[in-house]
């Protein structure tokens, strides 16, 4: 019988809760640690669920087929399967989709939005220098939001959004067309959008496309005096620009959740800049109640009916 792995870079007791979660869910389906599984064995698993794994751990496996995250951006594991040390391993990578984690995100990006539109970073550091002052007041019809992707994250922040009136575009790849949203799409059309925009939202995969999209260049075509916001992966953001900007007043204010690397350093001066709001990654944390239903769901699927859930397109690289 075909068996399952369970690979992750997690801390102990992590694993092993979604190890017993992931167990019950299965049912008959037996799913090992790397440690349970012995050389004469390896070729009995076609299958691996994945928790941020280091991904030379997958080759071990030679009758692996399928590889699904718990987790929802796999842009690591991507950018591995295109490099020539995976390059020998043909899987198909399924990842975490899940509408509780876009509630969540969607539920950040609301909160971070009125953050931004009610002056709490300038209110919070009025306070510590006990500044009784009132800034100008900004209804949320005037505050201009745009998002970057129109994916799962991206598509439930609008429908959040769109209940205190904002005014909303995104931007994505292909061409769209979204009930009160303005969308774009392509070069022209960032820049058109970016041009019109208060509030800037990343929820973009990072690719090889979307590697350090905001930068000097990218991040002047924004207003001065907007303010922008990264969710979904560090390097989107050229951090060096982004700090010029902050320091030249180009941008007013940035709340970074991701950063290039994590735990930020403490030696970045991201930290103590007054104008940048620096999160731990919080912004979805994935759900291990909902996220081990819906991966065991559509394992149970495959096995059973032969179906495979929805797959990453490796060349487009989300
Ligand atoms: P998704 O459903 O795959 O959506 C991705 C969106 O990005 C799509 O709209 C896609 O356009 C667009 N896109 C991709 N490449 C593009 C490009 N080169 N130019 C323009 N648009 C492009 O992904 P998701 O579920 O919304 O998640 C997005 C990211 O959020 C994840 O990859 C992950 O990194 C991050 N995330 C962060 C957290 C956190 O806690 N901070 C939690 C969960 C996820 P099309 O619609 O045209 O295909």
């Amino acid at each position: 019988m075909s068996k399952i792995v369970f690979i992750d870079t997690l801390p102990n007791t992590t694993r092993l809760k979604w190890l017993q979660l992931l167990r019950e869910a299965l049912g008959n389906e037996i799913l090992l640690l790397p440690e349970e599984i012995d050389d004469e064995d390896v070729y009995k698993i076609d299958l691996a669920i994945v928790a941020n794994p280091r991904p030379r751990d997958l080759l071990r496996y030679p009758s692996l087929k399928i590889v699904h995250s718990v987790w929802a951006g796999v842009d690591k594991l991507v950018s591995a399967l295109k490099s020539e040390e995976l390059s020998g391993l043909k899987i198909e990578l399924v990842r975490l989709v899940d509408p509780k984690l876009s509630v969540s995100m969607a539920e950040s990006v609301l909160a971070w939005t009125l953050y931004l539109q009610r002056h709490m970073p300038e209110y919070a550091h009025q306070q510590a220098t006990k500044n009784w002052r009132q800034l100008p007041h900004i209804n949320s019809e005037q505050v201009r939001v745009s998002l970057l992707g129109a994916g799962e994250m991206a598509l439930r922040s609008l429908e959040l959004l769109k209940k205190l009136d904002y005014r909303l575009s995104c931007w994505s790849r292909k061409p769209k067309q979204l009930e009160g949203v303005n969308h774009f799409c392509g070069i022209n059309g960032l820049k058109t959008m970016l041009a019109q925009t208060d509030i800037l939202i990343s929820l973009l995969p990072l690719t090889s496309r979307t590697y350090q999209l905001l930068d000097k260049k990218t991040l002047a075509w924004l207003p001065a005096g907007a303010k922008l916001m990264n969710f979904s992966r560090g390097a989107i953001i050229n951090t060096t620009d982004l700090l010029r900007l902050i320091d030249s007043g180009h941008i007013a204010h940035a709340v970074l959740d991701v950063f290039d690397q994590e735990p930020l350093p403490k030696s970045s001066e991201l930290w103590t800049n007054e104008k940048v709001t620096v999160l731990p990654h919080i912004s979805a944390p994935t759900n291990k109640e909902t996220a081990v239903r819906i991966v065991a769901d559509s394992i149970i699927a495959y096995r059973t009916k032969g179906v495979l859930p929805k797959c990453l397109d490796l060349n487009l690289e989300y």
